[in-house]
């Protein structure tokens, strides 16, 4: 893999343009540049046939300065090393921005869930689990779902755990089924966060949301429900893409009908979905098309050095983490289209995420209307904290958000000192 297109050289090559102007000490700078620890695990499961098949999985603790560690697991069989690092140290700064007390991880597994049964899949899953147990535990590491996980992966994490232990640890996990300790709100928070961050960029610019021209690449867990929320809001979706293919529609897609068949298909897949003056598209026109807000809610690496100069998208809102390269970047900025960056746009997860873990230690357990209002005071502040920034001092929307992320985790690891 190339350089340019190398997630931790990407996030470590973000974390140096902020370092630059925070003007950080060398010594900061250096502990904040790797991640604190790493563990690969290569580990048996047991295929329904009898065999018996090898498995390498991560799990990556960026920087434990600020509390415990936070971030997801992803299934996908493009997991490597590089890709995990980085997504912990994007959850690091993450978490800095809205100023919730966690650290940054990540976990994955090289693995495409779609060639296991449900019974494989639990198997890798629980044996994973116990693989990476030793890092985990509601005071130290507490993962979540990502691409390809969901609350039914979870639950099986956390009951894994509670095994181990021999006492049930709700809290040791996040993103969990509503009947065995999760949240209220908390399978929508990414995408509700999203769908939120839309509508703070837009009113900035004296714009409504009513027939705003939406594109999302991605109809998982984020896409689809930023999707359906902004079509709620009274947004316009014209396209959108999963992993098997891309719909156009000028007058605006179905969402809540092709949020109803993916679900009840394989994977959520809209493969098969028909609806009127709809046609297929491909991915690479999906991220061209015309439209006032395009919203990548994939994976990495998807608005490059060689595609941003066709984008024709009035702003971007990054649903997924780090679906936009800094050569990317760099040719959005100087066309004059804004990038609400991952580390604002998707932290709605991570915050419900800390709420359920803050209910599972108390035990007490809040209602729907008081999470996504905390939810919403928490991102707007710290949307409205990266665009003054952002403003005055004439910074890409990025760059500012970095700048208070990497102040704040910069100042807890130098108040704490260097141990021993
Ligand atoms: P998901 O597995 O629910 O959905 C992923 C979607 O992307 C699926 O619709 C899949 O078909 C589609 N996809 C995969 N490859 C594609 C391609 N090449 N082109 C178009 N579509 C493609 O995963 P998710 O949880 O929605 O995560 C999506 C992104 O959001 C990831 O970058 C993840 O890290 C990020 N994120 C997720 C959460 C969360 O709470 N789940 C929180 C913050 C950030």
């Amino acid at each position: 893999m190339s350089d340019q297109a190398n997630p931790f050289r990407i996030a470590q090559q973000q974390f140096d343009t902020a370092a630059e102007l925070l003007n950080l000490h060398p010594d900061i700078r250096a502990v904040l540049r790797v991640p604190q620890r790493e563990l690969t695990v290569n580990f048996p499961v047991r295929l329904d046939d009898g065999s018996v098949q090898m498995f390498t999985g991560y799990r990556v603790q960026h920087n434990l300065g600020r509390g415990p560690v936070k971030g997801g697991i992803r299934y996908h069989p493009s997991v490597d090393l590089d890709e995990v690092r980085a997504l912990a140290m994007w959850m690091t700064w993450k978490c800095a921005l809205v100023n919730i007390p966690y650290g940054g991880a990540k976990g994955g597994v090289i693995v495409d869930p779609r060639q296991l049964s449900l019974a494989e899949l639990e198997r890798l899953t629980r044996r994973f689990a116990s693989d990476v147990s030793i890092l985990l535990g509601p005071e130290k590491d507490i993962p979540a779902p990502d691409v390809n996980t969901n609350a039914q992966i979870m639950a099986w994490i956390m009951d894994t755990i509670s095994m181990h232990r021999g006492y049930t640890v709700p809290a040791v996990i996040t993103g969990k089924p509503i009947q065995v300790g999760g949240s209220l709100g908390r399978i929508e928070a990414t995408g509700r966060g999203v769908s939120l961050m839309v509508r703070e960029a837009v009113h900035k610019q004296g714009r409504s949301l009513e027939g705003l021209r939406v594109v999302v690449q991605g109809f998982g867990n984020v896409g689809s429900t930023a999707a359906l929320l902004l079509h709620e809001m009274g947004c316009q979706v014209i396209g959108v893409a999963d992993a098997a293919g891309a719909y156009y529609c000028a007058s605006g897609l179905d969402i809540p009908a092709m949020r109803t068949y993916s679900e009840r298909h394989t994977f959520r897949l809209l493969q098969g979905y028909e609806a009127p003056h709809m046609v297929p598209i491909t991915g690479t026109e999906l991220l061209e098309l015309e439209c006032d807000v395009l919203i990548p809610a994939a994976l990495e690496n998807q608005l490059t050095g060689e595609n941003a100069a066709r984008v024709r998208a009035g702003m971007i809102v990054e649903g997924a983490n780090g679906p936009t390269t800094p050569g990317a970047d760099a040719i959005l900025t100087a066309r004059g289209i804004p990038v609400v960056p991952d580390i604002l746009a998707n932290a709605g997860g991570v915050i419900v995420s800390y709420f359920e873990w803050v209910q599972g230690l108390q035990e007490f357990f809040w209602d729907e209307h008081d999470i996504n209002s905390k939810l919403e005071r928490i991102l707007v502040n710290a949307f409205e904290e990266v665009w003054q920034l952002a403003a005055s001092r004439a910074l890409p929307l990025r760059t500012a958000a970095y700048l208070l992320a990497v102040q704040r985790v910069a100042e807890a690891n130098a108040t704490r000192g260097v141990y021993p």
